[in-house]
């Protein structure tokens, strides 16, 4: 099947109401896709879908006949746009398509030790982060659970023998404005796929309420918050959400999270020259992380379109890592994978609409100790 023929269809079934991907339907809702069946499918079926990553055509174990129909019945939702590879291999990006044509990305990246999965949740984002591709584009609509979960079986299915072993909703969008779904997909991943609630990561701009709920959930998962500035006045700039919940809200909200999950507190931090990268920036965020004994991700900031502001040089970002590391502060400078095919968020996506993709590059990324 072709990728419009398949995007045709998923629209079709989501003009009808119709969930659009095979990852959104529950056990229980796939059993009635089963009525007049022997009750071992759904076993056959489960493993097929979430154990074995296979297309309903290729589920083994069912009667031919059955294949079709549930391969009818049960579409993929991601139609894959664009596919970019750096980092020798190490880094994968997807651009996919939707039902409804809108566009999402989903990162990712090998390491050593780990294969960390990025995933959007939500096409586009009403953040409005002044910094951020995906803030500059706006917002198109919240992902379903189902679209989620395809993200990682779809990265796992690039993976091979490399296990995916982490998955941080990091991607596109605010996934505590998206969190029924989203919780819903944390679920998925963990029970269905198989992955460890701690090498789950969701990330949030600082949507205190959201973060408070994650608190009391079962599943004790990791939270980042992207800070980037650590004074109400500069935060109000970069990060509108924070004239909403202020700092010192937020900090209420972590430090509740980290009591009742137990789980570390990480603060990412996109550095920006003359913005937020002077020794005095790394003063306050040292104030601020101290008191939550949170670590500190620097990311050198990537250029995006709609953001005058240069990322931060070499120089300065070892200079502010120092400053943490002198005031009791644990920070990782983390070098910005796939930084050539833009992989930060919304940037592909960003590009896709401008320029030739085969031709899109950005400066080299600059030499950093991870
Ligand atoms: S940084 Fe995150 S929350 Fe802010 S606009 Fe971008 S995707 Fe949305």
């Amino acid at each position: 099947m072709t990728a419009n023929s398949q995007a045709s269809r998923n629209a079709d079934c989501q003009v009808r109401g119709i969930t659009t991907s095979r990852y959104d339907h529950a056990r229980s809702d796939l059993q009635f896709l089963l009525n007049n069946e022997p009750s071992y499918r759904i076993d056959q079926l489960w493993q097929g879908l979430y154990g074995d990553l296979a297309d309903p055509c290729d589920i083994t174990t069912l009667p031919a006949a059955l294949r079709g129909k549930l391969a009818e019945q049960l579409p993929e939702a991601l139609s894959e746009e664009h596919r970019s590879t750096s980092d020798c291999g190490e880094t994968i990006k997807w651009v996919w398509r939707l039902a409804d044509g809108s566009l999402i990305e989903t990162v990712l990246m090998h390491y050593e030790d780990r294969s960390t999965v990025c995933v959007s949740s939500q096409a586009g984002c009403a953040m409005a982060c002044g910094f951020c591709a995906t803030g500059q584009m706006g917002f198109d609509r919240h992902l379903s659970t189902g679209e989620m979960v395809e993200q990682v079986v779809r990265a796992q299915r690039a993976s091979g023998n490399r296990r995916v072993s982490n998955v941080v909703f990091m991607g596109m969008g605010e996934p505590l404005a998206n969190y029924a779904r989203t919780w819903a997909a944390v679920e998925r991943i963990h029970g269905a796929l198989g992955l460890s609630a701690r090498h789950l990561t969701i990330s949030t701009v600082g949507l205190a309420p959201g973060i408070k709920r994650l608190s009391e959930e079962s599943l004790p998962v990791n939270l980042a918050v992207s800070l980037h500035a650590a004074n109400d006045r500069l935060r109000d700039d970069l990060v509108p959400a924070n004239r909403r919940w202020p700092l010192a809200t937020l900090a209420r909200a972590c430090a509740h999270h980290a009591a009742t999950t137990g789980r570390r507190l990480s603060f990412e931090w996109a550095l920006m020259h003359d913005v937020n990268d002077t020794l005095r920036d790394a003063a306050e965020l040292a104030d601020y992380a101290r008191p939550l004994a949170a670590h500190v991700n620097l990311i050198p900031l990537n250029p995006t379109p709609g953001w005058p502001t240069r990322g931060s040089s070499p120089n300065r970002v070892r200079e502010f890592a120092a400053e943490l590391v002198n005031r009791g502060i644990n920070a990782t400078v983390r070098l910005t994978r796939g930084l050539e095919i833009d992989a930060a968020c919304g940037q592909l996506r960003a590009s896709l609409s401008t320029v030739d993709i085969g031709t899109a590059r950005s400066e080299a990324p600059p030499s950093l100790p991870e």
